[in-house]
């Protein structure tokens, strides 16, 4: 293998792409990063420091003054069901990131040209010289745009909300079917329509679309894929 292989996958919102990268990465054993994680710290950020979502320099200003750290949850008592332990200047921050205000709060920081600069940078940064499934909005054209294998997972809106309502009520967090629906098609909107790279599918992308896909089926077709292509090398 070469010195580096990187899994760039893109896709809307509770598409699966989390739990599927990190399986994916577990089964190659590569890096799994969630880029997505990276703004929501800047939101919960804001959010500390009274900084409105839509403030550029000042929210910029608390990216570049902050220390974004994942790693893979090793601890015994990081292992309670989330994928990645995500750390803000230090301070476990793993579930506080996952809340419906800071997953809004994410997708507007997410809109401002000058944190969207900062935070690349640190994400191409983490990828020199590694394996990564690294996974976000932006990834197969921005981050990676250089990636062996690019990716754009989907799912019907209906599953997708379907998803994101279970792992709320999973998490303890009592929210109607309607809401979480209504929110999830807000973000994606954000997302796809905002000026600034916005989410798209790019022509040397692999669609899969896992409306019918369990977890295990998906990751095994990539695994599968990655398997011919490094036999193939
Ligand atoms: O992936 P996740 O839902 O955790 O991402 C939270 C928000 O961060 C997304 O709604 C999107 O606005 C933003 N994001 C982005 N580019 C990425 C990853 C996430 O704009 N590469």
């Amino acid at each position: 293998m070469s010195s580096q292989f990187h899994i760039a996958i893109d896709g809307p919102v509770a598409a699966g792409k989390g739990t599927v990268s990190r399986l994916v990465a577990e089964r190659l054993g590569f890096v799994y990063i969630d880029t997505g994680a990276m703004y929501r710290m800047t939101a919960l950020l804001a959010k500390q420091n009274d900084v409105p979502f839509s403030d550029e320099d000042k929210v910029t200003d608390l990216v570049k003054g902050a220390q974004m750290d994942l790693r893979a949850p090793l601890e015994e008592s990081e292992k309670d069901g989330r994928l990645a332990t995500v750390l803000l200047n230090g301070q476990d921050v793993s579930w506080q990131i996952r809340t419906e205000e800071i997953s809004s709060g994410a997708s507007q920081v997410a809109a401002l040209a000058k944190v969207r600069h900062e935070l690349v940078a640190k994400q191409q940064e983490i990828a020199v010289g590694k394996n990564v499934v690294m996974e976000g909005r932006d990834i197969t054209y921005r981050v990676l745009p250089n990636a062996q294998l690019k990716i754009y997972l989907s799912a019907s809106d209906i599953v997708r909300a379907k998803r994101r309502h279970m792992q709320l009520l999973t998490k303890g967090t009592d929210v109607a079917f309607d809401e979480v629906y209504k929110e999830l098609i807000q973000r994606d909107d954000r997302d796809t329509n905002r000026d600034v790279d916005p989410l798209q599918i790019v022509p040397d992308a692999w669609v899969i679309d896992t409306s019918d896909l369990t977890i295990e089926q998906a990751v095994e077709i990539i695994v599968g894929r990655v398997g011919a292509m490094l036999e193939a090398a």
